[in-house]
């Protein structure tokens, strides 16, 4: 069968109200348009569900989609169906009534998408309904959970690799955010994915503003950084149950609209919190890690780790749940020293000896991200396999940072790198500070610290002034840190501060210049008057606000002043269905606002304005070339051949782009010598011509 890219197109544009694919949307969709089973490792908010609802609507039969948790499901089902799309679910949670119900739909053939969990889908009592029902399409939604490499296999999931026998003509779809090497191999294997059909996303968030703060003085600090962000969704994680009890406290005895979650609180209780949040009903959510596994709330417009996380794994995945709609969003992290010991001392006490190392080594990924001087998002993505190396990502406080302004603080440095060198260079930070505090502590005492010169010289800053120094000393290259004590150590930049040969400069504030980044580029009363706008609506229809409309949607609306019903389809988000059920309220609140204040509709069509999204293709080849793939998995992953992979990656290069060395040398299949010979010859004879080259190279 043959699906002409018009009819992708208009399904884009007409259900979903989209202009443009995201990266790798149209790959994949294409890949199973053309009858081929296909595996998708994409980060979260990169669009994955449309991969397969849109091919959904346009094959002639049933797509059935996978789906391990309920609440995801019950979240996809809402989303189809304020589409307008025949959608429903079936799992053993449901009443008798509403199985029949569904059942029938799906002799009646009046389905188009129908979600399952992995148990039921290999039930011979469940599989008895499609005798002779066409399904065209599998989407297997949280693929790693197949493989036991993975870190939440379900064995569930094991069985779908029979799907194949039972559906011998349906398109297998496989995807996941998080899958290893082995993995993906799994996954492919288990459900007979060839290795060429995988496409491999990065897995930068570049929407994501990361940034770090030193734990002192937090909460006033927390207060100020929700008083920038009010009437926004946020998370905030603490370390334990009664961290997370206190600080809602605290905060709703502020006047914040604030709700607890973790394991200590009943179900009930739980559920009733997460579904005030997902409603926009309560913004703020103080939660302990088991908070947003089943959610997927796309406006969470900041994450707060008010403890610092044991792992990158759990901090990636939990900054993760923010900006889903593509939209700015802030990732606040508070780190400080006594944090770092806390969990050191957990994982020695209670984690499984085996694990200790891998814990321990796990934390200290953590701490070299928190640590870092250049990019967050190196550590970041380094971690996680990826070879990200572009200087600059103007948005962590880093990068940002690097404009900022900074304050002197040589003479502190002089004390803090006196303090380690007298008492011997094998103690820690804590210990460090104990000494400049003069602090009375037994480890002092015992050590005959309180005898050195540098005793009780460090009083006029508090311990996490303390910390914040030798981070930034640690960060900036004026001191070593010893693994596996975290003992301080000098080198030689160290005595260009003691012997005052430089400065020492610690960052001010960043706050200010993060605010710009995420400030919403609309008009800010009309944006809140479309929010209530649509709170209310949601209410009325027993919908999330999200689910009528995206926060990206309504940002547009409040940036175009969309005033007529041709112009309001033009939004992006606005598709056919959503247009005729909410189209006239949101027009009249526009055309109200816009005729008081004088403002004209200024909304581009949708074809004619400008594509951030849909980059010409040697840009994309050759950020994925940087990125760490290589020539081969580029070709597989674009479906060409190596001659045009490397004309788009001159290209690139061409339009100002710069391309990693090593990675080139290395796909490269000359010998060192000739390869220096090539090299000669290109700066004697320069590279505009290739002629002379091959001459003189004979
Ligand atoms: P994932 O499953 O990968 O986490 P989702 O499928 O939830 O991502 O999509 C993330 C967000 O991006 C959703 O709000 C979705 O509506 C939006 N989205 C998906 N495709 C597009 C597109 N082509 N253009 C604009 N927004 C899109
Ligand atoms: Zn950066």
């Amino acid at each position: 069968m043959r699906f002409s890219s018009e009819m992708i197109v208009q399904t884009l544009s007409g259900v979903f109200g989209y202009d443009s694919f995201l990266p790798a949307q149209e790959e994949v969709i294409s890949s199973l348009l053309a009858g081929k089973s296909t595996l998708a490792v994409m980060p979260t908010g990169s669009g994955k569900s449309l991969c397969y609802q849109l091919p959904a609507l346009l094959l002639p039969g049933l797509t059935i989609v996978v789906s391990p948790m309920i609440s995801l499901m019950k979240d996809q089902v809402m989303q189809m169906q304020a589409l307008g799309v025949k959608a429903e679910m079936h799992h053993s949670g449901m009443s008798f009534e509403d199985l029949i119900a569904v059942r029938s739909k799906i002799r009646a053939r009046a389905l188009k998408l129908l979600y399952v969990a992995p148990e039921t889908l290999t039930k011979d009592e469940f599989l008895g309904q499609f005798t002779d029902i066409e399904v065209d399409l599998i989407a297997i939604d949280e693929a790693h959970c197949i493989s036991t490499w993975g870190h939440d296999f379900r064995p569930e999931y094991r069985q779908l690799g029979r799907l194949k026998q039972i559906f011998p003509q349906a398109v297998c779809f496989a995807l996941t955010a998080t899958a290893t090497h082995r993995v993906r191999k799994d996954i492919c294997a288990q459900l007979a994915i060839p290795l060429e059909n995988q496409f491999i996303e990065s897995f930068n968030r570049k929407n994501l503003l990361l940034t770090v703060e030193p734990k002192r003085n937090t909460y006033p600090r927390l207060l100020n950084f929700l008083a920038a962000h009010a009437h926004e969704s946020g998370l905030i994680y603490c370390f334990t149950r009664k961290h997370v009890d206190d600080l809602a406290d605290r905060l709703q005895t502020d006047g914040y609209s604030a709700l607890p979650y973790h394991a200590g609180l009943s179900d009930i209780q739980r559920n009733q919190n997460q579904e005030a949040f997902i409603r926009d009903e309560v913004k703020i959510i103080v939660a302990t890690i088991a908070f947003g596994m089943g959610i997927n709330k796309s406006n969470i417009r900041f994450v707060v780790h008010y403890d610092l996380p044991r792992s990158l794994e759990t901090y990636y995945q939990e900054i993760g749940r923010s900006g889903r709609d593509g939209l700015p969003s802030v990732c606040l992290l508070f780190s400080s020293y006594s944090d770092l010991i806390t969990l050191q001392n957990i994982i020695q006490r209670k984690e499984h000896p085996e694990r200790i190392e891998v814990a321990l080594e796990q934390l200290n990924a953590m701490m070299n991200y928190v640590r870092t001087n250049g990019c967050r998002r190196i550590p970041l993505l380094n971690w996680f396999g990826e070879k990200y190396s572009t200087p600059g990502c103007g948005m962590c406080d880093n990068c940002i940072g690097e404009e900022g302004e900074s304050a002197d603080a040589s003479i502190q440095a002089q004390k803090f790198l006196s303090a380690v060198y007298r008492s011997g260079q094998i103690f820690a930070v804590n210990h460090i500070i104990d000494i400049l505090r003069g602090s009375r502590a037994g480890k002092v005492k015992d050590n005959n610290h309180d005898q050195l010169s540098v005793y009780g010289i460090g009083r006029e800053w508090n311990k996490e002034q303390w910390f914040c120094l030798c981070q930034q000393l640690t960060k900036q290259g004026f001191l070593e840190e010893q693994m596996p004590y975290f003992s301080l150590r000098l080198n030689e930049k160290s005595w260009q501060i003691l012997h005052k040969e430089t400065q020492f400069l610690m960052p001010k504030s960043l706050a200010s210049a993060l605010m710009d980044k995420t400030r919403a580029n609309c008009d800010q009363t009309l944006w809140e008057r479309l929010q209530a706008l649509r709170y209310r609506i949601s209410q009325e229809r027993n919908l999330p606000p999200y689910i009528v409309f995206s926060d990206a949607t309504l940002r547009e609306m409040a940036s175009f002043f969309p005033q007529s019903l041709e112009s309001l389809k033009q939004i992006s988000g606005v598709g056919e269905y959503k247009l005729k059920e909410y189209g006239r309220d949101f027009l009249e609140a526009i055309q109200a606002y816009a005729s008081i204040n004088g403002i004209i509709d200024s909304t581009p069509t949708k074809h004619t304005r400008e594509k951030p999204a849909a980059q010409n293709q040697s840009t994309r080849i050759g950020e994925l070339f940087k990125s760490g793939k290589s020539l081969q998995e580029i070709m597989i992953h674009s479906g060409i051949k190596l001659d045009t992979v490397l004309q788009h990656l001159c290209k690139y290069v061409q339009g100002g782009g710069s391309l990693p060395w090593e990675p080139l040398k290395q796909a490269s299949t000359l010998s060192e010598e000739d390869f220096a010979r090539v090299c000669a010859a290109f700066s004697e004879l320069g590279s505009d011509t290739i002629s002379p080259i091959y001459q003189k190279l004979n």
